[in-house]
């Protein structure tokens, strides 16, 4: 079997956003040998950051497909069991894929929350009108029902919830969201920031429920007609969308006995617990950290592709700087360092809300120096400021001035 070398295989399985771009770094370095994707859906991989532009019909979903160099794409061909150490896969149609390396880029699914009515009386998949929003054919099914939907309830308030439910405001579709946590996005936003955003919500005509729990999908002879929350409230609704965060796609890798532990276990060169195995993206688990978010799942995919393609044998991942952008359907934010400036003392805040223009910052600072950031609406002044967290060096002259660069002219 060539380890090395023009007649090398190596194997991706996924076809999500870390295997097309491990695909498209691993080729265009010239590494040897041929790469195939094996892609459980229909499709070519597109960007996911990107599906809630194409539900509001800003994007057609051609428009979000992702580059594989001159890799082999195989679309709808699932892979059902690898073996490590006869260094086969396994797929869906019984055939048997022989590799000399194998990349496992198989993401995360949608977690479903612990409440009733969610699935159909049969047990078979989801209630009529509850969906989520995972993929384009999710996307499809979802701007296909808001045609004739009247309201809408988004249950969770972080990046995707928000996300989806601006997305379903701008297809007219009434919608609120549900959110356990006292602010929306609270693990990059702080209170005021959520405050802001929530504004700038309702302005779109979204309306948030904080601090409240659904407890149960309500369901008519047809199809969902409301969420029940904790408190007894009953939201009237003819469309579900559940976002609820993710949990990484481990079943062939624990089925194939490779460490597992919330993701697929990797160390800084990114192997997976066997030889000639590796794992990136959302199903991998690397100190601790399952990222779930995009930049973490390339810087994972151009170290891999450095080390496997001996452009740099010794190309090591040791962690991603924080998104220093995030978008959240078509409103941008950025956050980084400490933000809350409650969990340790000797921290001074500087802030700028701009209810108005639904904008939002805040420097958090130790003495001289920037500690943390939150810009929301306007990220003018970004990078400046991204440069003086990084280089953690004393800042000159009053920190004001780095506030108000990255103010609105
Ligand atoms: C609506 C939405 C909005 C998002 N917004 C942001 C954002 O603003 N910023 C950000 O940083 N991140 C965002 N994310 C998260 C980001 O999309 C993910 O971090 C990223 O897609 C991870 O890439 P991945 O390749 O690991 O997983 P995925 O992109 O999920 O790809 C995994 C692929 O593997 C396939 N697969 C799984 N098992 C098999 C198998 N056995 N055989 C073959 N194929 C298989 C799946 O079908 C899927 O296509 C968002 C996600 C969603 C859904």
């Amino acid at each position: 079997m060539a380890d090395t070398g023009a007649d090398r295989r190596i194997a991706v399985v996924g076809g999500g956003m870390a295997a097309a771009r491990f695909a498209e770094r691993y080729t265009a370095l010239g590494g040897p040998g041929t790469v195939t994707v094996y892609a459980a859906e229909a499709r070519t991989p597109y960007s996911r950051v990107l599906l809630a532009e194409v539900l509001a019909g800003r994007y057609d979903p051609e428009a979000i497909a992702l580059p594989l160099g001159t890799a082999r794409l195989r679309t709808g061909c699932e892979a059902v069991a690898v073996d490590p150490a006869a260094r086969t896969l396994a797929l869906a149609d019984g055939a048997v894929e022989p590799w000399d390396d194998l990349v496992l880029a198989t993401g995360a699914n949608p977690v479903l929350p612990p409440i009733g009515g969610l699935r159909r009386p049969d047990g078979r998949g989801l209630a009529e009108g509850v969906h989520t929003l995972r993929s384009l054919d999710d996307c499809a099914r979802l701007a296909e029902q808001a045609v004739t939907a009247r309201r809408a309830v988004v249950i969770g308030g972080g990046v995707l919830g928000v996300s989806a439910a601006r997305a379903l405001a701008a297809l007219g579709v009434r919608t609120e969201i549900v959110h356990q946590a006292p602010h929306l996005i609270e693990r990059q936003l702080d209170a005021e920031a959520g405050a802001v955003l929530r504004e700038r919500l309702s302005a779109l005509g979204v309306g948030t429920y904080c601090r409240n729990r659904a407890r149960a999908v309500a369901t008519g002879p047809d199809r969902v007609t409301g969420v029940r929350l904790a408190n007894g409230h009953l939201l009237d609704c003819d469309l579900v969308v559940l976002a609820c965060g993710t949990r990484p796609r481990t079943a062939l890798a624990h089925a194939a006995g490779l460490p597992v532990a919330t993701g697929v276990l990797v160390d800084d060169r990114l192997a997976a617990g066997a030889p000639h195995v590796s794992a990136i993206g959302d199903c991998a688990e690397h100190r601790g950290t399952v990222h779930g978010l995009a930049v973490p799942a390339w810087d994972q995919a151009d170290v891999l592709a450095l080390r496997l393609s001996g452009a740099d044998p010794g190309a090591r991942y040791t962690g991603s700087r924080p998104p220093s952008r995030l978008s959240v359907g078509g409103l941008e934010y950025a956050a980084f360092g400490a933000v809350d400036e409650t969990l340790d003392e000797g921290l001074d805040v500087l802030r700028l809300t701009d209810a108005t223009r639904g904008s939002y910052k805040k420097l958090v600072l130790r003495g001289d120096r920037l500690v943390g950031a939150i810009l929301l609406g306007d990220l003018a002044g970004l990078d400046a400021l991204t440069d003086a967290w990084e280089r953690d060096d004393p800042l000159t002259g009053h920190p004001l001035h780095l506030l108000t660069a990255a103010a609105p002219s």
